[in-house]
């Protein structure tokens, strides 16, 4: 007891700690109660670890803390990290990253006034879809289009306009639960919609849906089973079909296609995603997906389809509850001029992320391990894949080459590295796969190569 007490009293005081140079100069810097805060806190801590036997740390260190507790709390608390995850949509890490054209035109729209709902040449009140109505026609084939804030919102907008106290028919093996407790049935529900299912989980042809027909029905309603494969004994219908069976009954189909893939996935060594243009091609009346999936764009929803119906989803009350906001808008249009441009692959990140060839994968990550190696960090190349994720293309794979380090070869438990890394200003997250910590370059962008080997330096030196 006398040693730990002892060295309590060796404790400088508050008043001692903010009067010191180091001090004022934290007041001045970060303001006076702040840096009162968090020289208190570093003090605290100290008498604990004072308790648990550890000797009193010199002033410059209990400063230290407080200053580095200062700077940890005026980071931002929403901002960038790096993804060594290789799964290129991941919705936890936000999704799609923007191209540089669509970043430009968000500080552009931002950081003043601009023509949102202004039509310049009548100098009148104009509809802030337009923007992009005209692109979003081009790239699909549709008559007309609308954006949302999302696609769930889009969804839930459209079910209202058309079926709102009416039946909708689905295919009980579209009754699907897309993620963040996105489930198809609910959204039906909260719309006033009524859900008949036909079929079976497996398989549903056509006559499941024509004997579901009654005189109460308003949609037939396709969903593209996302974020799941299914395989073995399996028949769904085509959209064509169900075009076909709709309209002989003047009824309108809906077609949520989740990733809103307008270029060939089959290019890339991928499977086929279905695309706008091939709903719109088979005479679907409403087609939704969303911007920051395949598309490679910002959290949007797009509705394209028939001109009468999409006239009645915009003038739904909804509409107004759900409606996107002029950055976003800027980001999607910049995003569409792209594919409008066919320089999607060459611009937008997802699609470079996806198109990069091994060789080129190999070489950034051997790269990455010679810079380590000079360091003494015994990092090794291993053969992986990478995911699409976002619940686009489910089981599709693409080659990698990963930076790989071993557990025997690492000063620290793996999770503490990876969740030092975590914990960096940038954070790096990696992936933990038995005793081995993964990196994949594909989903890195070129900038932030040199951040993340000083990171895996900073963090291995540290120990
Ligand atoms: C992802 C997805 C949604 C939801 O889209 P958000 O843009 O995330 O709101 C809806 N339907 C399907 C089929 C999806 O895959």
């Amino acid at each position: 007891m006398g040693v730990n007490s002892d060295q309590l009293r060796l404790l400088p005081s508050v008043d001692e700690l903010l009067q010191s140079a180091t001090g004022k100069r934290l007041s001045e810097q970060y303001t006076r109660p702040l840096a009162l805060a968090a020289i208190r806190a570093s003090l605290a801590q100290a008498r604990s670890e004072i308790r648990a036997g550890v000797p009193c740390p010199p002033q410059e260190a209990l400063l230290a803390r407080a200053e580095q507790a200062l700077q940890r709390g005026q980071q931002p608390h929403l901002r960038p990290v790096i993804n060594a995850t290789g799964v290129i949509i991941n919705t936890n890490l936000g999704r799609a990253p923007l191209s540089q054209q669509a970043v430009e035109a968000v500080q552009r729209v931002a950081a003043g006034y601009s023509n949102l709902e202004y039509e310049l040449e009548g100098g009148e009140r104009g509809s802030r879809h337009r923007h992009v109505e005209a692109l979003l026609r081009e790239l699909t084939g549709a008559q007309a289009a609308l954006v949302t804030n999302n696609n769930a919102a889009a969804v839930l907008l459209a079910l209202s306009t058309v079926a709102a106290g009416r039946e909708v028919i689905i295919s009980r093996g579209q009754l699907v639960e897309i993620g963040g407790g996105f489930r198809v049935p609910d959204v039906m529900r909260q719309s006033g919609c009524q859900l008949v299912e036909v079929g079976t989980t497996n398989r549903t042809r056509i006559g499941d849906y024509a004997t579901a027909l009654s005189e109460r029905t308003a949609l037939l309603l396709r969903v593209h089973p996302s974020n799941f494969v299914m395989s073995g004994f399996i028949e769904s219908t085509p959209l064509n079909a169900l075009v076909e069976l709709a309209h002989r009954h003047n009824l309108p189909v809906m077609d949520d296609l989740g990733s809103g893939c307008l270029l060939a996935s089959e290019a890339y060594g991928l499977a086929h995603e279905p695309t706008p243009q091939e709903s719109i091609a088979a005479g679907a009346d409403v087609v939704c997906f969303s911007g920051d999936k395949l598309l490679g764009g910002p959290q949007a929803g797009i509705i394209v389809g028939k001109q009468d119906v999409l006239a009645r989803i915009a003038k739904h009350p909804l509409m107004r509850a759900v409606r996107i906001d002029k950055m976003t808008l800027a980001a999607l249009e910049a995003t569409l001029r792209h594919y409008q441009r066919h320089e999607a692959p060459s611009h937008i990140p997802i699609w470079r992320m996806i198109a990069a060839s091994t060789e080129t994968l190999a070489r950034r990550s051997s790269h990455w391990a010679t810079h380590l190696q000079a360091h003494n960090i015994p990092a090794r190349l291993q053969r992986g894949i990478s995911t699409i994720g976002g619940g686009s293309l489910p089981g599709e794979t693409l080659p990698t080459m990963l930076l790989a380090l071993d557990a025997a070869s690492v000063p620290m438990p793996l999770a503490d590295l990876s969740q030092r890394l975590r914990l960096r200003p940038t954070p790096i997250i990696t992936r933990l796969h038995h005793d081995t910590l993964l990196l994949d370059p594909r989903t890195v962008l070129d900038e932030q190569d040199e951040e993340l080997v000083s990171g895996l330096v900073e963090e291995f030196s540290n120990k």
